[in-house]
């Protein structure tokens, strides 16, 4: 079984490449980065060449996976007793746990720490993803994996962790319209686990409105990298680069109605 997925899996970052994955792109000075009187630095170069994080890759399904695809109705072989003594998937993840706008309410919410605060602090970094810049899990400098991890290996803010979190061992593959879920078998080295059902793996409330975010963000994304890839000169470029990142992120959001808050940006960023 073959498919074109997103990459919402944290570990197999650098799978097979789709064509025109290194990509590169002058970013605004660092101090043009910047939103409400508070500027931020991305990196110390004003000229920023990186092979980007490509969220679709081409792959093989049957390579890495049960064969199967699921919905959050579905129990699926991911029980693995709470991580109990182990946090392995916390720790080797790199740069690809990409947040969403999602992610970034929740952890507002569930920490007080404004997205200026998450950067500041380190707890959060930002990259080039598809033509876009978004943000990412920072891992702490000293190799100890995931800021987020406490010193019993367990995470801090587990209630408000993000979706690609939640979602591991399982990946997503997008559909015309839709997408499902596969579990990935090479990732989690739990023996012996359970079946559980999607959604409840999941543990988002309102599974089905949360899905349809997770839906209308990735062909967001999908279409304003595909206008930077067709951009014909740079100032577009970049105007388009910074856009998701201004629109989405650097504008705070109320604790209440994330999706109302959501759907009014992204019809304005249509
Ligand atoms: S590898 Fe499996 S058991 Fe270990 S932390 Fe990750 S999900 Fe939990
Ligand atoms: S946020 Fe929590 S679950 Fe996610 S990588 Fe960090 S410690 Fe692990």
């Amino acid at each position: 079984m073959d498919g074109r997925l997103a990459c919402t899996d944290r570990r197999t970052s650098d799978g097979q490449r789709t064509a025109s994955s290194i990509y590169a792109v002058s970013l605004p000075a660092k101090n043009d980065l910047s939103y409400g009187g508070k500027s931020f630095i991305m990196a110390e170069d004003e000229k920023i060449e990186k092979a980007e994080k490509n969220m679709e890759r081409e792959i093989d399904l049957a390579e890495i996976s049960d064969g199967r695809l699921y919905t959050a109705e579905d129990l699926v072989k991911v029980g693995c007793g709470d991580c109990a003594g182990c946090s392995s998937c916390c720790r080797e993840t790199g740069n690809t746990i990409l947040l969403d706008p999602y992610d970034i309410w929740q952890l507002g919410c569930g920490t007080k720490l404004s997205f200026f605060e998450l950067l500041e602090q380190g707890r959060i970094e930002l990259n080039m993803a598809d033509g876009v810049i978004l943000p990412n899990l920072k891992l702490r400098e000293n190799g100890e994996g995931c800021s987020f991890l406490n010193e019993e290996g367990r995470c801090s803010i587990h209630a408000f962790r993000p979706g690609l979190c939640r979602l591991f061992p399982l990946g997503r593959i997008y559909e015309e319209g839709g997408f499902r879920y596969f579990l990935q078998v090479h990732e989690c080295h739990k023996q012996n686990r359970s079946k559980v059902k999607v959604k409840k793996w999941l543990r988002i409330p309102d599974i089905r409105r949360y899905e349809a975010f997770v839906l209308a963000w990735h062909d967001y994304l999908k279409r304003v990298g595909g206008e930077v890839k067709c951009a014909e000169d740079e100032a577009r470029m970049k105007e388009l680069t910074m856009s998701v990142l201004r629109l989405f992120f650097l504008l705070p959001y109320e604790e209440n109605d994330f999706y109302g808050q959501f759907y009014e940006r992204l019809g304005k960023g249509n």
